[in-house]
């Protein structure tokens, strides 16, 4: 076996947009630091971008000690040679022994490319993280296999950094501490921009989009609700409380509503402060997309539903009656100004 004893340390790519971070990356940092006090090593951070120090901050009060700061105008949207250039010149420098990436486009791409280039090995799409405790210190990154009936704890022994993208809303963020300590290292871009032969010439925001992976609360219906048309009472509950609507295979393959909705595992997975499974039987294939939300709410006139397993609050009745009534409630407490997801609390 290589000896790989110079490469230590846990690093995570911060993922930015616009100046502003996605979710996963904080819920990596979370992950990471499990890994990281295991190995008894130093958190690390990366973030590049254009004016994005901001999040380098962030990344400390997240768990991170230590930040790569990589800033320039021609770094402001995300390009595959400038932003896997700067992540492998400072994998060279640093040698971490784990990095770890949102399993979104952006980091599919990005950590791909890296891996390839290294070259090492990379696991894609993984839902959970764990080590072996020195001397192995081994990264043991597990993900569903074989239509979410296996999960593969895939291994990397022969290189290093041992490499992984994460599932978002799989994790859970360490609770912000804006008093938390770190500090922030500024690293040069080797690229200059005619170095680089991509341009970005548009970003086209998909209008209809949906936002479930970033979304607090989810009001989900599945097939309970019989068609489409009762989709509507569930968006007027979403848009009462701020949320987005969410939906089980069921509705999607039914044509009552667009795939972009559908929670699960050929959807997406979520981790809501609050959702709602309304019409939803509970099937194993839709609660792996969504029972590591904070809080459940059931809504369902079967009693024996497995969906009532996950809930943290159940309700057996006919959702004809109960969602308009919830969303009377919620909208009344909002014209008092009063917080509309109390009425869950009391
Ligand atoms: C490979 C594979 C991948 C899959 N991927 C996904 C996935 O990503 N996401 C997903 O969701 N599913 C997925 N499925 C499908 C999954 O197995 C279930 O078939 C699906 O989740 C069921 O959807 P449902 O709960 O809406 O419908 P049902 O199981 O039919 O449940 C409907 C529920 O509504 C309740 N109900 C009916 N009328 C009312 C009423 N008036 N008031 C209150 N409650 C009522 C019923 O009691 C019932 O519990 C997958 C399946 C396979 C094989």
């Amino acid at each position: 076996m290589p000896d790989w004893s110079n490469y230590r340390g846990v690093l995570v790519y911060v993922e930015q947009r616009n100046g502003a971070a996605k979710n996963v990356s904080w819920q990596l940092l979370g992950a990471g630091q499990k890994l990281a006090a295991k190995l008894d090593v130093s958190l690390m951070a990366l973030v590049i971008g254009d004016q994005v120090e901001h999040l380098a901050r962030e990344a400390i009060c997240y768990g991170a000690d230590r930040v790569f700061l990589c800033e320039g105008p021609e770094l402001k949207d995300y390009r595959t040679r400038p932003y896997s250039r700067i992540t492998l010149k400072l994998i060279e420098d640093v040698k971490p022994e784990i990095c770890l990436f949102g399993a979104t486009a952006t980091g599919r791409d990005l950590a791909g490319a890296i891996a390839t280039h290294l070259p090492t090995g990379l696991t894609a799409d993984t839902t959970e993280l764990d080590v072996e405790p020195p001397p192995s210190r081994l990264l043991l990154a597990s993900r569903p296999a074989f239509a979410e009936k296996m999960m593969a704890t895939i291994l990397c022994k022969q290189y290093r950094p041992q490499m992984a993208t994460a599932r978002a809303g799989v994790f859970q963020a360490l609770p912000r501490d804006p008093d938390r300590k770190g500090e922030i290292v500024r690293i040069p871009n080797p690229m200059g921009e005619e170095q680089i032969a991509t341009r970005v010439v548009e970003f086209i925001e998909q209008k209809s989009g949906v936002n479930l992976e970033e979304a607090e609360i989810i009001v989900a219906g599945g097939r309970g609700l019989g068609g489409p048309e009762p989709f509507k009472m569930l968006k007027e509950l979403a848009d009462a409380l701020g949320g987005e609507v969410g939906a089980s295979r069921a509705c999607v393959d039914a044509g009552w509503i667009k795939h972009e909705h559908q929670v699960g595992q050929t959807g997406c997975t979520v981790r809501p402060k609050l959702y709602f499974a309304i019409g939803i039987s509970g099937a194993v294939q839709h609660t792996v997309g969504m029972s590591n939300s904070e809080v459940i709410i059931a809504i369902n006139k079967d009693p024996d539903a497995p969906i009532f397993q996950f809930a943290h609050y159940g309700i057996v009745g006919d959702l004809f009656k109960i969602v308009p009534a919830i969303t009377a409630q919620v909208r009344q407490r909002k014209a008092k100004k009063a917080d509309p997801t109390e009425i869950f609390h009391s």
